[in-house]
Parts: structure tokens; sequence; C-alpha cells
């Protein structure tokens, strides 16, 4: 039986969501590969056992498998955040994208008298589909393909089924690989995202997460407060969906008044992504690096440069990332895991990350286990699918206490044969030189330093 201390860990999967999860465009089959590799090194609960205990071997401490709540990626769910024009393309059947036919029949609403090249220009349903399309960017980048409507609901309910299982507190960690598409915007589609599942996510947990308030902290009628939720993004891209939904205009005055201080948002931004001209996605100035002086601390970025090495990640995630989580003190944290940023990624380019090592995603992922927060851990870019599957696994066998390494053979299973050729868990380390100058990374330490020190101000002044 697993012990005692290990983390109780859910794993967000069902047969529909990894099929549809295969057919994303720019991913196609990624997802059986994800999830073939995860159990095939038995990760995962065995579907003949309702617990995580094993008849026939050592006590191992599996994941427990919960498939999406349907309820939680209803069109309803989905207008909590996109525009309902949207959805409605998004959610439109079609067997294929829609062929444009100049002579198709007019709108109802066209003049009988104009000639019928105008009026097919205007007016036919094949081209006011395209414009549909067009204007909610579902093309060049994000296609529709037939199972797009099944896959938007699929994705839209299981990172929100992640973070209600943390909510109602049935698990420490839930892992979503088929989540984290982080480029979905209000009214349309971006970066081979079709719908926002971490900012559904985070509504619901804002929503639904209240936390309790112990008796000596109640005042009269208020005995729970907003959860402080904290979205950390690993993506090589920056997270410009899930940054910009949250990011708010209201200041914050430093130091913070004593008399009817501002109210701290209940989800704090970060993402560390990769910057260059001309790299997607378009910057905008929450790209930059966080001004500490800005009036609202809560949208947090920090851009690096080509080939960012895992010893970098390391210096970023002491010196940034853990003093402001510290301050911060999340109650709650969706980590977006994107694995474009190892090296051999054929979008990403510009990777230098590692799985193994300091600074590499397992070693960041033990940290999070050391913060002892609820977390919601998912997937994002990797266009590597051997590497990728490889990280992702890697991560889940972490969280359950039974760490592979770069010599862990991959057991035989279907895709077995892509592997190939060492047919072990190491991901080649990349051999580009880090372009990102210490100097930056010294003074990016020095100002999260001190945007730490303005976030402690805020949380206490809100506990006061
Ligand atoms: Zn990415």
């Amino acid at each position: 039986m697993a012990s005692a201390s290990a983390p109780r860990v859910s794993y967000i999967w069902s047969q529909e969501l990894q099929d549809v999860s295969d057919d994303l465009p720019s991913n196609i089959g990624r997802s059986s590969m994800v999830h073939g590799l995860i159990r095939a090194l038995d990760l995962l609960e065995r579907e003949s056992s309702s617990s995580s205990q094993s008849d026939d071997g050592p006590a191992f401490n599996r994941a427990s498998i919960v498939a999406p709540d349907e309820h939680l990626g209803t069109e309803d769910c989905m207008l909590k955040y996109h525009d309902k024009d949207y959805i409605d393309a998004l959610l439109r059947p079609r067997s294929s994208p829609p062929a444009y036919n100049p002579t198709a029949p007019r709108g109802d609403s066209d003049s009988d008298s104009a000639p019928a090249a105008k009026r097919a220009r205007t007016k036919g349903p094949g081209l006011q589909e395209y414009r549909d399309m067009d204007r909610h960017n579902l093309s060049h980048d994000n296609p529709p393909f037939p199972t797009l409507p099944r896959y938007a609901s699929l994705v839209a309910a299981s990172t929100s089924t992640a973070c209600r299982l943390l909510i109602r507190n049935e698990a420490d960690f839930v892992v979503c690989w088929d989540g984290g598409r982080h480029h979905a915007r209000k009214h349309e589609a971006g970066g081979f995202c079709y719908v926002n599942d971490l900012v559904l996510a985070l509504l619901l947990l804002s929503k639904e997460g209240k936390i309790a308030l112990k008796p000596e902290e109640q005042k009269p009628r208020v005995k729970s407060r907003p959860p402080r939720i904290l979205y950390l993004d690993m993506d090589l891209h920056y997270s410009d969906g899930v940054s910009s939904a949250f990011h708010s205009t209201k200041e914050y005055p430093d130091p913070m008044p004593t008399k009817n201080p501002p109210k701290p948002p209940n989800v704090m931004t970060f993402s560390l992504h990769h910057l260059a001209p001309g790299f997607y996605p378009p910057s905008t100035p929450w790209a930059d690096l966080t001004n500490p002086w800005l009036p609202t601390p809560f949208s947090l970025a920090i851009p690096l440069k080509a080939y960012t090495s895992s010893q970098t990640y390391k210096t970023i995630w002491e010196g940034c990332v853990e003093p402001v989580v510290k301050e911060w003190d999340p109650d709650f944290i969706v980590l977006q895991m994107g694995a474009d940023g190892l090296p051999g990624d054929r979008v990403g380019q510009f990777g230098n990350w590692s799985v193994e090592g300091e600074g590499g995603m397992k070693w960041c992922i033990d940290r999070v286990k050391k913060w002892g927060k609820k977390t919601c851990i998912t997937g994002g870019g990797g266009y590597n699918h051997p590497n990728t599957a490889r990280a992702w696994a890697s991560i889940t066998a972490s969280l359950l206490n039974r760490p592979t390494n770069a010599e862990t053979p991959i057991p035989h299973h279907d895709h077995f044969e892509e592997y190939a050729h060492s047919f072990t868990m190491e991901v080649p380390a990349g051999h580009m030189e880090d372009q990102n100058n210490p100097k930056y990374i010294a003074r990016a330490c020095e100002d999260f330093d001190y945007i730490a020190s303005r976030i402690q101000d805020i949380v206490a002044s809100s506990l006061r």
C-alpha cells in the first residue's frame, strides 16, 4: 500500500479525451503517446482495481484516473469566459473545412435586384463560414477539424475537473496533460489553442475555492475569504491568453495605505518565456520583464533569450519564483508545464531546458512538491512527441515518489518503436550556448525581490 506521506495524485483521462486530443492538428497522436508511456510505466491505477494497491507486486503509489466531468465542458461553461459568437463557431458541427462556393444560395435578407456575384460575395453561406472562421482565427495554425466540438468541450472540462478535485480536497496534485491551452483568447483561437481551459479552471477556482477562515480570523458575517491562486507558466511561449484574461488595472500604492487598502485579485499570473522579435505570440508590454514599480504587480513575466539552460531556470526559480510564491502564499496553483522548452522541439526551436538535473523539469516539480500547495499540473506545447511524453511521464512519476531517470528503459507498449534509438527516458541534452546575460538575470532577481516585498504588503493589508 502507498505510504501515508505519498501525495494523492489524480490523473485526468478518458479514452474519448485521448482520442479527440490526438486529433489536434498541431499534435496529431501526441495524447496517445503521452498516456501510453505513463500507463506502460505502471503509474496509473489498474482498471481492475478501485484502489492504488497492487495485488500482484510491490506496493506502488499510482495516480487515480478521473474522467473529465462533462458538466464542466458545456457551452454555458465555456461562455463563462469566451464570447458567444466564438463558441458558436467553435462548436458548429463540421466534417471538414468548408469549401468556398461562390454560387451558393444567398441569404434571405439580400435584395433580389443585387447582381448575383455580389450577393454570393456577401451572403453565400460558404463565404460566410469562411468569414466567421477568419474572424475567430480558425484558420492557419488553428484550423477546424471534425472532432473540434468534442475536443473543445472535453479539454474545457478536463482542467476544470482537475481543479474541482483540489477544491474538494480529493487530491493533492492533479495532472491534466491534455490541458494547458494558454493562447486561446476570449473571441478567437491562437497558437494551436481553441478553448482556454486554464482561464475557465482559474475562474472555477476563484468562484468555488473560497477559504474558510479560522475562528480567530473571522469577522461579523465573514467566515471565508477569496482564494489566492498562482498561475505559473513554464511553456517556451508567453501565456498571452491567460495573462491578458486576468490582467487588471487596479492600482496598489507602494506602500499600501493602512485605511481601506485595495483587495488583492484572486489570480496572479507568472510567465517565464522566450521572447524575440517575430516569435509567437506577438509581444505586449505585459510580456516584458515586470517593472517592480508598476501599479499592479500581479501579471508577472520574465522574458528570456534563446537557449535558456537549466542553470538559468534554477537561478530564476530560486531568485524570482520562490520569493513571490512565499509572499503570495497561494491556496491553489495551476502550473502549465509545456515541454517545448526542451532541445529538439520543432516549434520551440530555442529550447535548452532539461528533464533531469538541477533546474530541470523534475527539479522544479520537486520544489513545487515542497511548497505543499494544492496544485493542478497541465500540459501545453511540446512538438517533439517522444520527448514530450518522456518529460510528462517523468513528472508524473516524480509526483508519485517513483522517479525515473535518464537510463530508465521505455517499457514495451504500442508506441515503443517511436522511442528509437535510445529506448530510454533520456531527453538528449542541448548543445547551444545560453544567450541570457547573467547581469540581466541578476537584475530580474533584484526586481522580483522588490515585487515579493510589495506582495507581502498587499497580502498583509488584506488580512488585517
Ligand atoms: Zn509553447
